[in-house]
C-alpha cells in the first residue's frame, strides 16, 4: 500500500494520481509495498529453520534408540 507521510494514510493504488503522487498534497508517495512483505519473510523462515532443526534432531536421536 502506497504511504504518504503528509497525510499520515494509505493510499489504495487506484485512488493515486497517474503519476504515483498523492490525490491530496500531490507529494511523491512511498510505494513501500514489496519492502513489507520482504520483512515478514524472515519470521516464517526462522520459524521452519527451527521446525527442521528439531525435525533432524530427533531423527538423529531416534538413530541411536
Ligand atoms: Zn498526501
Amino acid at each position: 500500500m502506497p504511504w504518504c507521510e503528509d497525510c499520515a494514510r494509505y493510499w489504495t493504488p487506484n485512488a493515486m494520481n497517474d503519476d504515483g503522487t498523492c490525490p491530496k498534497c500531490d507529494a511523491v508517495v512511498d510505494a513501500q509495498t514489496d519492502e513489507v512483505v520482504a520483512e515478514k519473510a524472515p519470521w516464517h523462515f526462522k520459524l521452519m529453520i527451527v521446525a527442521l532443526v528439531a525435525y533432524l534432531g530427533w531423527r538423529v536421536v531416534d538413530l541411536f534408540m
